[in-house]
């Protein structure tokens, strides 16, 4: 972030550039083939110990069949491996139809200091809201129109141009990169596996961007499925580890899909509330009586405190506990827990001990772009409890010092936990008496250790969860 920037935006990474620093990041590893062009035609189950997989280069025609033992489905919303398994969903089918539009324009004019990434358009032309990856000249308009009066088909650059410069409010040069209508609605898969096929992302579960839920919710999927595939190909756990993917990820999909509506119904509400619809006259003669009325002023200051679980919802990002089938009573109340099945919570720590074997594999974090930070609020912050959970292995923190196949770090000599939260944390986690805390690959809790627990016990656990017997 550039510090002489005045006008500062939040983090924000576009979705494109996120894939493609994804795939540059798997392009250098020898293990991943990546091939484009190619689409999924079907599938069949050779019982439970492989999937054939049948696909076509999409320019040449040419098909052919890829055999493995697990096959990870994640072709989107329109899933064709999900149709093609017969799964349906749960949710509503249909809610409202929206246009997208990506276009060009350079906004920072137009927004002056109001630099933020949402835009919220107020008026009936392109009702909906600009997110502004980059201000400079690459946004996106989700148009909330009416399909009884512009049927999706009636759609093409000309309307998107007007739809765009409307909600603008200005007439600059942009140009249209693409637009595409989708659904406001809700879907989760009844089950996320078939035999040795598993549903992530939006094959799995769909529902309203209203809430920014829709990646972190796909990416929650892998991080729980991928360490669990990997045990059991290396013969370390039983396959019914596969079944636990399931069990714990569907229930957060359910929550966050009827969060997600829950947004998208207040958002319109407010609008309602404000008096916009029908023609633009009438509806700017509205919004401007609706904010001048006193009667209204109470509605409508509830209307956009209703708003904040929208944008602030941390409590459904890292708030789940697996296993716990209780909805979270707001989304935006984010309480670390150190329950069985929550995410280890965050604390920064302090290395002491640099051996390889208990080395995190992170590079430290940099916040010196905070202006507020002193040099030593810096130094504190390089480290966090989650760098000390590797992705494939089991973590124990805590005052054992070794179990067969589990990384261990003693509090007091290799980590130290630090910064202003620092008691609390030692407190919650029950580190200060002497406990420790057993953390899955995933980073979620796996066991809680009070100071009577051994070696033995850790190992009992993690022979029950991998249904390994001894
Ligand atoms: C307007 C809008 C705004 C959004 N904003 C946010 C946000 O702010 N935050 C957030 O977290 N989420 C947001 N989302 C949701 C987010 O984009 C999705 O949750 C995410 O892209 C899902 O990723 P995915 O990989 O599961 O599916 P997709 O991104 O849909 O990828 C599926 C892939 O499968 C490919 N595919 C499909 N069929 C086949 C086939 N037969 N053969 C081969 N390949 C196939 C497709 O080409 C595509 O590359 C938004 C969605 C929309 C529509």
């Amino acid at each position: 972030m550039d510090k002489t920037d005045p006008l500062k935006m939040i983090h924000n990474i576009p979705q494109p550039a996120f894939e493609q620093y994804l795939t540059d990041v798997l392009a250098k590893d020898s293990n991943v083939d990546i091939r484009r062009g190619v689409s999924f035609i079907s599938l069949r189950q050779d019982g439970f110990q492989a999937v054939i997989t049948t696909v076509e280069e999409r320019t040449t025609g040419h098909q052919f069949q890829i055999r493995s033992k697990y096959l990870i489905a994640c072709d989107g919303a329109r899933s064709k491996v999900r149709t093609g398994l017969g799964i349906g969903s749960d949710g509503e089918d249909s809610y409202e139809t929206m246009m997208t539009i990506h276009f060009n324009a350079n906004l920072r004019p137009i927004v002056g200091n109001r630099v933020g990434m949402l835009h919220w358009i107020a008026d009936p032309l392109a009702s909906g809201f600009i997110i502004a990856y980059d201000l400079s000249g690459n946004s996106v308009l989700i148009s909330n129109f009416d399909a009884t009066k512009q049927p999706v088909e009636s759609w093409n650059q000309e309307l998107c141009r007007q739809t765009v410069t409307s909600a603008i409010g200005k007439d600059i040069p942009f140009d249209v990169l693409s637009y595409r209508p989708w659904v406001l609605s809700r879907k989760v898969a009844r089950f996320y596996r078939q035999g040795n096929v598993f549903l992530a992302g939006d094959a799995a579960h769909s529902f309203p961007p209203t809430g920014g839920l829709g990646l972190n919710s796909g990416l929650g999927d892998v991080h729980n499925l991928a360490y669990k595939i990997a045990l059991v190909l290396q013969g370390k756990a039983s396959e019914r580890l596969l079944d636990s993917y399931d069990e714990e990820r569907r229930q957060v999909a359910i929550v966050n899909s009827i969060q997600s509506v829950k947004n998208g119904k207040q958002i319109f509400g407010l609008l309602k509330t404000l008096g916009i619809g029908e023609d633009a006259v009438r509806a700017r003669r509205n919004l401007y009586a609706s904010l001048g009325d006193p009667d209204k002023k109470r509605e409508i200051d509830e209307g956009i405190e209703a708003q904040r679980e929208h944008f602030d919802n941390l409590a459904l990002h890292i708030g789940y506990v697996y296993g716990d089938k209780s909805i979270p009573p707001h989304a935006s109340k984010y309480v670390p827990s150190f329950a069985v099945g929550a995410r280890l919570p965050h604390a920064w720590i302090r290395l002491l001990r640099q051996q390889s074997s208990t080395k995190p594999n992170l590079a430290p974090v940099d916040v010196s772009y905070v202006d507020e930070f002193s040099a030593d609020d810096i130094q504190l912050r390089q480290h966090s409890t989650l760098d000390l959970c590797d992705i494939d292995k089991f973590t124990l923190l805590g005052n054992l010092d070794s179990v067969p196949g589990v990384k261990s770090y003693r509090l007091g000599r290799d980590f130290e936990v630090v910064g202003p939260g620092a008691d609390g944390w030692l407190a919650s986690s029950g580190l200060d008496k002497a406990g420790g805390l057993l953390v899955r690959p995933d980073q979620h809790i796996l066991m809680v250790l009070d100071a009577t627990n051994t070696a033995k016990d850790v190992e009992i656990v993690l022979d029950k969860y991998l249904g390994r017997s001894h």
